[in-house]
């Protein structure tokens, strides 16, 4: 095992100037931990562009190793839990924000972060899900978890073509639901159609700016990736007992709103976050993305492949928000 590897890594400067390139660095710059990964795959998250960027809200320290999402092998264990050789696979659990992340050919991080690599799922393929696929079930267990099944009404999903979007797309319409996508983008409408989208909406037919503080009832459920205006028009415009998931905030921060889809229609606002859920509830959904909920459309997901050298252009792409669907980060060709 070589000492050197290569990675991703962010620096800043005195003047405070960020900027990225691939280096080379050491095993002993990873930071502790009782289980040594070799990294096969990655993957490009939203959250991964802002790390590339230095957010502040993402990236604690300097110099920075992006990357939420790893796959591969483990290569020196600690712990009683893994053996070298074994596959695995981690999404969030600090990986690219406080820790070192994926965007490099070796990760180090407690065996209580790792997941063993579910029956029914290559590394390739558990990293198409990564950590939008896994936001992407998160949603999805949340509404079916307040009793809402197809035979409720249409289920609608915002930033529809992006990594979270897309994959809750896919799982929405093979559980059967009649899935409502809405996107910005008029090139991915037969992509989201693929995924089994009924439906295909701009992003304006679901922001409402007005004062009213409910609007007419239109979905069973809803998968927001978007956030502010657009999160606030969903709340007022779901059905009575509806359920609507928040993850995101793409497009902004804030949330102008009332009371009232809470009191007088039992809406319930699900938070979703990804990165500290707990193991017990983390393994299930990893069962179900690689057992009854797995994709026949994985392989369409994949929008682009790129290794350490292409991760500046697939940056700027999902910074862009032009993004369809998932990037994956390829390490070494073993
Ligand atoms: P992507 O960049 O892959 O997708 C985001 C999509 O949102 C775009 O493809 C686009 O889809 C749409 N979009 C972009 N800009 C805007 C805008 N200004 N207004 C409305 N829609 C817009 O991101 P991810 O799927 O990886 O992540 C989506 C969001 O979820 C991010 O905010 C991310 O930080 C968050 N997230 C949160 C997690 C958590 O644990 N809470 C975990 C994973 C992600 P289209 O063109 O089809 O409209």
């Amino acid at each position: 095992m070589p000492n050197d590897f290569s990675c991703y890594l962010v620096r800043k400067d005195d003047e405070g100037h960020v900027c990225a390139a691939v280096e080379s660095v050491s095993l002993d710059d990873l930071p502790p931990g009782d289980v040594l990964v070799r990294v096969r795959y990655s993957s490009l998250n939203y959250k991964d562009a802002l790390a590339a960027g230095g957010h502040p809200g993402v990236v604690r320290s300097f110099p920075h190793v992006p990357g939420i999402d790893a796959a591969g092998t483990v290569e020196q264990s600690q712990s009683d839990k893994f053996a070298p050789g074994d596959e695995v696979l981690i999404t969030g659990c600090s990986l690219g924000a406080a820790r070192w992340g994926g965007f490099a050919r070796y990760v180090r991080m407690p065996a209580e972060s790792i997941v063993p690599l579910p029956a029914g799922l290559s590394l390739r393929e558990s990293m198409i899900y990564g950590t939008a696929g896994f936001t992407a079930a998160q949603s999805v267990q949340a509404i079916i978890d307040c009793d809402i099944d197809p035979a409720r009404g249409p289920v609608v999903v915002t930033g529809a073509s992006g990594g979270v979007g897309s994959i809750a797309v896919a799982l929405l319409a093979k559980l059967g639901f009649q899935v409502s996508a809405v996107s910005g983008k008029a090139s991915a409408h037969a992509f989201l159609r693929d995924l089994g989208a009924a439906e295909i909406l701009s992003r304006e037919a679901v922001v409402d700016t007005s004062d009213a503080q409910l609007l007419k009832s239109r979905w069973s459920a809803a998968v927001d990736t978007v956030g502010g205006a657009t999160l606030a028009t969903l709340l007022r415009s779901t059905m009575y007992r509806g359920c609507v998931t928040a993850c995101g905030l793409v497009g902004g921060d804030d949330l102008p709103l009332t009371v009232y889809p809470f009191i007088l229609r039992g809406v319930t606002l699900s938070g979703i976050d990804s990165d500290k859920c707990p193991m017990a509830p983390r393994l299930a959904l990893w069962s179900r993305l690689a057992g009854e909920w797995k994709l026949d459309q994985l392989e369409t997901l994949v929008y682009d492949t790129v290794d350490l050298d292409g991760l500046p252009a697939a940056i700027d792409t999902i910074r862009a928000g032009n993004v369809r669907g998932r990037t994956l980060v390829q390490l070494g060709a073993d």
